[in-house]
């Protein structure tokens, strides 16, 4: 299993002068590839694999004298991801989809290179990450690595400089509860367990948000191409930070809580990309990170040994979980009183229940004492 591990790097002016260069020279060797492979298509309908550009790499580097000066694995790895890049077009283009072609980088669209292979130009040496070609950095360090480390990138973000260390981990399976549950996601709640629970949306999130608001608001006001503009731009791309950071550390927070209490989670199978498209909650469905908060809780309980269960979401929301009646309502219809039977609970443990029962669960009041392996 592989996991992350973030650290802030703490810069000074020469370093930060070098990471950038080195940023630099990527992306200039990013579009050459790109042109290459395009060129090589359009003239001659060949294409270019990467074993060819990567053998090229010593004539361009005797040519260019930026290349020399950043790590050879580095600069390989940028190839790769040009191939990666291609992959996936060719991939989306057979499905039938029509993919863009793949981009050309502009300055500030190139944000990051990866040493693919830790212990070769980039390992931890006394507290500080050393980078060949660079130097020893500090680094704020406040989770130890675990694990074996396997590649590590440098990330340029709105508010200083990342390194993202990704490691081998062994999966620890935890203790099983017996206990399993039915998760309704929502807008207003984050949350609603069929145990009635509710979890709330992140912590911060709304006055975040205010200021993600009121930062783009300000850039729109100022003058295209003026200084004040760029530095607006900053402080915007600043506040969207803060609120994917709030929103990421949430999912994996209430993830890892549900993980350990229950060991059989059930939510609704969601199309997201469709849902998007169509629905008309579809800019608070992505704020909302349902799709970041499911990729999360699958990898989380994959490595603890637990089991997500993904249940069709036809009529979640409209049958009473009690009797199994259709009771219709709307969405602004936030209570489910149900004329058939009397039950009356708030609509998303309704929802919750129904999606619990869909995926073979039993609701609390019936739970049957089988042991769930
Ligand atoms: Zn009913």
């Amino acid at each position: 299993m592989k996991k992350a591990f973030i650290y802030k790097l703490r810069l000074n002016r020469a370093q930060e002068a070098k990471l950038s260069e080195m940023l630099e020279t990527c992306r200039h060797l990013y579009n050459h590839a790109l042109a290459e492979r395009k060129e090589a298509w359009e003239q001659e309908q060949q294409s270019v694999c990467f074993a060819a550009q990567s053998a090229s790499l010593p004539l361009l580097k005797q040519e260019n004298a930026y290349l020399p000066r950043v790590h050879s694995q580095v600069l390989q790895d940028v190839l790769h991801r040009v191939d990666r890049a291609y992959q996936a077009f060719f991939r989306r283009c057979k499905t039938g989809e029509k993919p863009g072609y793949p981009r050309f980088r502009g300055r500030g669209w190139y944000d990051s290179f990866t040493f693919p292979q830790w212990d070769n130009g980039a390992k931890f040496a006394d507290g500080r990450l050393v980078l060949s070609k660079i130097g020893s950095l500090r680094v704020c360090t406040d989770r130890p690595l675990e694990g074996q480390p396997k590649t590590c990138s440098i990330i340029r973000r709105a508010d200083g400089w990342y390194a993202t260390i990704v490691c081998e981990v062994e999966p620890v399976a935890l203790e099983p509860t017996g206990e399993t549950v039915g998760i309704d996601l929502g807008i207003e709640t984050f949350a609603t367990l069929s145990t009635g629970e509710q979890v709330a949306n992140p912590k911060h999130y709304r006055r975040a948000e205010q200021v993600l608001k009121k930062a783009q608001r300000r850039v729109s006001r100022r003058k295209k191409g003026s200084n004040r503009r760029r530095k607006a731009k900053v402080l915007l791309a600043k506040a969207h930070l803060k609120v994917k950071r709030a929103r990421l550390d949430h999912a994996h927070k209430v993830a890892r809580e549900l993980v350990e209490r229950f060991d059989v989670l059930h939510v609704e199978k969601l199309n997201i990309r469709g849902m998007l498209k169509n629905h008309p909650l579809a800019k608070s469905i992505s704020d909302a990170g349902w799709g970041l908060f499911l990729n999360i809780l699958r990898s989380k309980a994959a490595s603890a040994g637990k089991t997500v269960v993904e249940v069709n979401p036809a009529y979640t929301s409209q049958v009473c979980s009690h009797c199994g009646e259709r009771v219709p309502k709307k969405l602004s219809q936030r209570w489910h009183s149900c004329p058939y039977c009397a039950c009356s609970l708030h609509r998303d443990h309704n929802a919750a229940l129904n999606i619990l029962q869909k995926g073979g669960g039993t609701a609390i009041g019936e739970r049957l004492a089988t042991a769930t392996s």
